[in-house]
C-alpha cells in the first residue's frame, strides 16, 4: 500500500507532512553532510543548540508568542504535564504566600510556618473544568497529588448532560473559587477533549481581567490549529504527537514572570514541612528553563521534527502565521460536520453544537449500532480510509482532522460519508 493511497484520522500518534517524513530519513543517516545522523549527536552539540533556537523561533512565530514568555521541551508527555503543572504552580503559590506572611511577621520563622500551615489548609485551592476525559485525568493527578481537599472541581460537564461529556454550560455556572484572597492557586482546563470531541469555542470570558487567575491548558490535540492569545495563560501546554510532530516531547509555553528571578519557587524543605509535593527535577520549570531544556538528555531529533513542521506552517502562511491553518482547519471540519448533519437518520454527532471540536470529530452510525458501526469501519478501510475508530472508553467513531490531514483527505471521508449514508 502506498502512503499516498491512505488518509489517516487517528488521534495521535497522528500523520505528518510526508517531506518532513522524507528528510528525516536522510537526517537520520547524515545531519548536515556530517557522516552522523540526528540521533547519534549530543543533545549539548552547536547543531542541537540550533535545533532548539529554530525550534523555537518557528513556534514563536507562528503563535506570535511574546518575549515574557518561554518555551520549555520536556520528554514528559502530554500526562506528565498534568503533573507538572501542579509541582510548579503550587510551588509559586506557596512561596508567595510564604513571602507576604513573612513581610508581615519578619525572621521568626516558627510564626511564618504556622501561619503559613494554616492558609495552606484553608485557601490552597486548584481549579480544574472538567469537560472531557483528559481534564479528568489531570484533575484526578492534582488530587492524588496535593489531596482533593484542595482540588475544585469548577465544572463537571457530565452534570448537566445525563452523565456523559458533550457540552460545556455557561460560564454563570461554573463555580471557580473565588478571586479574593487571591483566587485560585490555577485554574485548569483542557481546550480540546480529544476522547469526547469537545473544544472550548474561546477563551473563557470569566477567566479573563485584571485580577485574572493563571491559567493553564492543555493544548496537546489543538496546539498550532489556531490563533491563540498566549497573554491569556500563565502555561500552555501539549504533546507533540498530534498536531506538531512525533511521540517524545511535550511544549511547554509559559509566562516568565513564573520563574526565577521573577518569581521564586518553594523549596523542597518547606513543601515537605507543609506536607505538600516536591516534583522530580525533571519536570521542575525553573530548572529546564535555566538549562534551555538540556537539564538532561532531549531527544534533539523530536525536537527537529516538530521545528520542521512549524517551519513549514511558517512559510505556507506567511504573515498569516497560524491564521492559514486556522482557515484550513475550520475548512475541513465545516465538510465533514456538514456531510454528517446531512445526514440525520444515519449519523449523530455526540457532542452539543457549540462545542464541536475541529480536531476530533466523533460521531455514531445508526445509533450506535455495533455491527454497522463495524461495517462502516471496514468499508471506510477498503478505501483507504483508516484510524476511524473512536477511543475505547466510548466507542462509535472519531475523524481526527489534525494539521497533516489534508483538505483532499477531509473531502474523500465526506464522500464516503455520502456513499454510506445513500446506499
Ligand atoms: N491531553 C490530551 C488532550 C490528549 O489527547 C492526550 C493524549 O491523547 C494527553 C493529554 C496525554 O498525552 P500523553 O499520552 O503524551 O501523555
Amino acid at each position: 500500500v502506498n502512503r499516498s493511497d491512505v488518509h489517516y484520522f487517528g488521534a495521535g500518534p497522528a500523520p505528518l507532512p510526508t517531506a518532513v517524513l522524507e528528510k528525516a530519513s536522510q537526517v537520520l543517516l547524515n545531519y548536515k553532510d556530517k557522516g552522523i545522523g540526528l540521533c547519534e549527536i549530543s543533545h549539548r552539540s552547536p547543531e542541537a543548540n540550533e535545533i532548539l533556537a529554530d525550534t523555537k523561533q518557528a513556534l514563536s512565530t507562528l503563535l506570535d508568542i511574546p518575549d515574557d514568555y518561554d518555551i520549555l521541551f520536556l520528554q514528559s508527555g502530554g500526562s506528565g504535564e498534568f503533573s507538572a503543572t501542579v509541582y510548579n504552580l503550587v510551588s509559586v503559590w506557596v512561596e508567595k504566600k510564604r513571602a507576604e506572611i513573612a513581610n508581615e511577621v519578619g525572621d521568626n520563622k516558627d510564626e511564618v510556618l504556622k501561619r503559613l500551615r494554616k492558609v495552606v489548609d484553608e485557601e490552597l485551592k486548584l481549579d480544574y473544568l472538567v469537560t472531557g476525559s483528559w481534564s479528568k485525568k489531570a484533575s484526578e493527578e492534582a488530587a492524588r497529588l496535593v489531596g482533593s481537599k484542595h482540588v475544585n472541581v469548577a465544572l463537571d460537564a457530565r452534570k448537566a448532560n445525563d452523565g456523559k461529556f458533550g457540552k460545556i454550560p455557561p460560564e454563570s455556572e461554573w463555580n471557580l473559587t473565588p478571586r479574593k484572597n487571591g483566587g485560585p492557586a490555577f485554574v485548569y482546563f483542557c481546550d480540546n477533549e480529544t476522547v469526547d470531541g469537545v473544544e472550548f469555542p474561546a477563551f473563557p470570558k470569566s477567566l479573563e481581567g485584571e485580577d485574572a487567575p493563571l491559567v493553564c491548558a492543555d493544548m496537546s490535540s489543538n496546539f498550532i490549529s489556531r490563533k491563540v492569545d498566549v497573554r491569556k495563560y500563565a502555561i500552555i501546554f501539549g504533546g507533540a504527537q498530534k498536531n506538531i510532530g512525533n511521540t517524545g516531547i511535550a511544549i511547554v509555553i509559559i509566562r516568565k514572570s513564573l520563574l526565577p528571578p521573577q518569581s521564586q519557587h518553594a523549596s523542597p524543605e518547606l513543601l515537605r514541612e507543609l506536607n505538600l509535593p516536591v516534583g522530580p527535577i525533571v519536570l521542575d520549570y525553573p530548572t529546564i528553563a535555566k538549562n534551555n531544556s538540556l537539564y538532561n538528555t532531549l531527544p534533539i531529533f523530536d525536537v527537529w521534527v516538530a521545528g520542521q513542521v512549524m517551519a513549514g506552517l511558517v512559510n505556507t502562511y506567511g504573515i498569516k502565521r497560524i491564521g492559514g491553518q486556522e482557515e484550513i482547519s475550520n475548512e475541513k471540519a465545516r465538510l465533514i460536520y456538514g456531510a454528517l448533519d446531512k445526514y440525520p437518520d444515519v449519523y449523530r454527532v455526540v457532542p452539543d453544537k457549540s462545542v464541536r471540536s475541529r480536531m476530533n470529530i466523533c460521531f455514531r452510525v445508526h445509533g450506535g449500532d455495533a455491527d454497522k458501526e463495524k461495517a462502516f469501519l471496514a468499508g471506510a478501510e477498503k478505501k483507504g480510509l483508516l484510524g476511524l475508530k473512536g477511543h475505547r472508553s466510548v466507542g462509535g467513531i472519531r475523524a481526527s482532522n489534525y494539521n497533516a490531514v489534508s483538505l483532499e483527505g477531509a473531502k474523500r471521508l465526506v464522500a464516503y460519508l455520502e456513499e454510506y449514508a445513500t446506499a
